[in-house]
């Protein structure tokens, strides 16, 4: 679903957040990740079919894309200096599929500052650990930013379908993750074929 009224996903250059920032009429409230991630898809993605490529969606939004030698423990980072584009950087040496989630998870931390109209800073940055990603945490900022990567990478109408028919080695190799984001995922939406151990 997207929200109009604070202009959803098309509201990401900025311009049209200044507008709503100055009209002040509307109640805050937390942004839903599946909802933000899903106007994206409509916006971005229609008809494209999967793998979806979150780095073509975040040059799209203005937010540039770069590998970099990151710390052995850091999977990405998002960063905005002043006077510079925002940008994201994932660690060179990871698999391609990772670095996709990664830049998923960055993209949700600069989508939700979009929502919440976190604007108004020049500078910023997150700096993600690989143990945080894609788990389960307490932190509400990356729990979002958790849930809009997984819905971006592995929308919900696009998986519920095709879940039960195909092994997780399968799903995750058709919507380019790894296998222990989709079965993280499948586990999530309660689309395992079996049980997990825990
Ligand atoms: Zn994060």
């Amino acid at each position: 679903m997207n929200h109009p009224e604070r202009g959803g996903a098309a509201g990401y250059n900025g311009v049209e957040y200044y507008q709503v920032v100055q009209s002040g009429s509307y109640p805050m409230s937390t942004p839903d990740p599946r909802d933000e991630a899903r106007a994206l898809l409509d916006r971005y993605w229609t008809g494209r079919g999967m793998p979806v490529d979150p780095v073509e969606i975040a040059r799209t939004l203005g937010v540039q894309v770069l590998r970099g030698d990151l710390p052995p423990d850091v999977a990405g980072v998002l960063m905005k200096r002043a006077g510079h584009d925002p940008r994201i950087v994932v660690a060179a040496g990871d698999s391609e599929n990772r670095r996709r989630f990664t830049v998923a998870h960055e993209l949700g931390h600069f989508v939700y500052r979009g929502a919440m109209l976190e604007t108004d800073s020049d500078q910023y940055e997150y700096v993600d650990e690989r143990s945080r990603l894609a788990r389960a945490g307490t932190d509400p900022v990356e729990v979002f930013a958790n849930q809009f990567a997984a819905e971006l990478l592995m929308p919900e109408d696009v998986i519920r379908p095709v879940a039960k028919q195909m092994s997780a080695a399968v799903l995750a190799d058709r919507f380019g993750v790894s296998q222990e984001a989709m079965s993280y995922r499948l586990h999530n939406l309660k689309l395992t074929r079996f049980a997990l151990r825990a």
